[in-house]
């Protein structure tokens, strides 16, 4: 069957397909340890489920607003107030199936062909595709090491063209762990605005920052709130991947085409989800700072172990859960052609599935995850690093 060059384009998820791989040779009775996961491993809090299960008892089994029901978004709109100090009513928020699916159409909502979009490499691996998919032309801006992978607001300008339409910004980062600062943002923000840009702000790390603050570049100043799309969720904050619950605040014209677009592709999202997001709002925000405290915990066993693998160089994340360090002089001396290739070797010899950086645009990297226990992570990265010392 002969498919549309839109799908034959399209580059699969690479993250998914590791953890695919590593679930098929665990299925096939292999001890894998699984470092590609891009969740957190707890279950979603009990009183989640349960106020969850409740609200379908009373009847939250059938359609709801397409972008999603008044007490959702008003539990949002309370949340960017105490978090942000940033107002937006019900008709500057819009909720869909997660914050991949929001970002999804929130491209198709704002890009046209050959529209483009900055987005700062290493990126996550869905921005690039989803703006293909709207037929816009990804830029992608390369940062390395010296800046901590972050752009700065001379990239930035180099890479503005009359066709530029968006800048992509992701804090914190997922695959290097880095937070912008406020002052950083407002630095940036001024060549945005200067450029009439609009910002697509992924957030969806924010609960995850060590020892930093985040800060959203929407609270820089009104004109940036105005130009900014906020996107945001639950999959992270609470441990509730699979339940789909993602948002975006920004401008009433925005939401009104994410509506008009969600009325006639999926309409609402789950509705028993919407009530667990509720739900996870409403909790008691003790959660947050043990759920906090408890990924800094494992932040710093990980780096630590990892500076036992010679030859490697990482940067300490301040956010989300990945670690991403540079395995190029490392596989070198291997005799590796390339990072893919040892991630490759790793996971069939040792049995630990890590991600490549290829995924994230920086094929020097891999990225690691450390959201799992300390002692899977001690026995992960022993594994890693008794495989390179004997190839060494
Ligand atoms: N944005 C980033 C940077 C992510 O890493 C992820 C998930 O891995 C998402 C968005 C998607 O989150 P959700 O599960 O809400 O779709």
């Amino acid at each position: 069957m002969e498919l549309s060059q839109r799908v034959q384009n399209l580059t699969p998820s690479q993250t998914l397909a590791i953890t695919a791989k590593a679930a098929e040779l665990r299925a096939a009775g292999v001890d894998v340890i699984g470092l590609g996961a891009g969740e957190p491993d707890f279950n979603t809090p009990d009183e989640i489920i349960e106020k969850a299960f409740d609200a379908v008892k009373k009847g939250a089994t059938k359609y709801t607003p397409a972008a999603g029901i008044p007490e959702l978004k008003s539990a949002i709109s309370q949340k960017m107030l105490r978090d942000h100090q940033l107002e937006y009513g019900p008709d500057e928020i819009f909720v869909a199936s997660g914050a991949k699916h929001v970002l999804y159409n929130v491209f198709q909502a704002l890009i046209d062909s050959g529209d483009e979009v900055i987005i700062p490499s290493p990126y996550w691996v869905s921005y690039t595709e989803q703006v293909k998919l709207a037929e816009g032309t990804p830029v992608l801006v390369y940062t390395d090491e010296s800046t901590s992978f972050k752009l700065t607001p001379e990239l930035l300008k180099e890479n503005i063209t009359d066709k530029t339409k968006v800048l992509m910004l992701n804090s914190p980062n997922n695959p290097t762990g880095m937070v912008y600062s406020n002052e950083e943002l407002e630095a940036l923000a001024e060549v945005v605005a200067e450029n009439d840009l609009i910002v697509v702000a992924d957030e969806i790390y924010e609960v995850l920052v060590y020892g930093t603050e985040h800060h959203s570049i929407a609270s820089v100043n009104e004109d940036m709130k105005a130009r900014t799309v906020v996107i945001n969720g639950v999959s992270k904050s609470h441990s509730m991947t699979g339940w789909r619950i993602g948002y975006a605040c920004g401008d009433k014209a925005l939401i009104k085409g994410l509506t008009g677009l969600a009325s006639q592709s999926t309409s609402n999202p789950s509705t028993p989800s919407q009530w667990a997001a509720v739900a996870a709002y409403e909790m008691d925000r003790s959660f947050l700072t043990e759920f906090n405290e408890t990924f800094r915990q494992r932040r710093d066993h990980a780096y630590n172990l990892l500076e036992e693998i010679p030859y490697t160089t990482c940067i300490k994340p301040e956010g989300a859960f990945y670690l991403f360090p540079n395995f190029k002089e490392c596989t070198d001396k291997m005799g590796y052609d390339t990072v893919d290739d040892f991630v490759k070797d790793l996971l069939e010899n040792a049995h630990v599935a890590v991600v490549p950086g290829s995924a994230f645009g920086l094929a020097d990297n891999v990225r690691i995850s450390y959201s799992t226990s300390e002692e899977i992570m001690t026995e992960a990265i022993t594994r890693i690093k008794n495989f390179v010392t004997e190839r060494l």
